[in-house]
């Protein structure tokens, strides 16, 4: 083992599940990046998941999401559920209203 393998361990190598991007936290229960978190909040906030559409017509569902390619907000939202992610914790924040946020302890492990 060279010690240039190992420094590479050591960097966080967590990718947010759906996007692949460097997570920055766990977010609504899931290691998410910072765009997907803000991107899942909104899309529950405002109830937005019911309008969005695939933009793959002939393809539904399949769009591959990338840090550079975030923009079929249908795949990303199934994405965000199907990581885990809970939306009944965007709503609680939600309804206490504004900035306090409610830390949620998440079990792990
Ligand atoms: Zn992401
Ligand atoms: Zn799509």
């Amino acid at each position: 083992m060279s010690p240039e393998n190992n420094k590479i361990c050591k960097i966080n190598t967590a990718q947010c599940p759906i996007c692949k991007d460097f997570v920055s936290g766990i977010h609504y229960g899931v290691q998410t990046c910072e765009s997907c978190k803000s991107f899942f909040k909104r899309a529950i906030s405002f109830d937005k998941s019911s309008t969005f559409q695939c933009l793959q017509i002939h393809n539904k569902g399949k769009c591959r999401l990338s840090p550079f390619r975030r923009n079929c907000k249908f795949c990303r939202f199934h994405k965000c559920i199907k990581a885990g992610m809970l939306p009944n914790l965007v709503r609680i924040k939600k309804e206490r209203g504004g900035r306090a946020a409610i830390y949620v302890k998440t079990k792990l492990f």
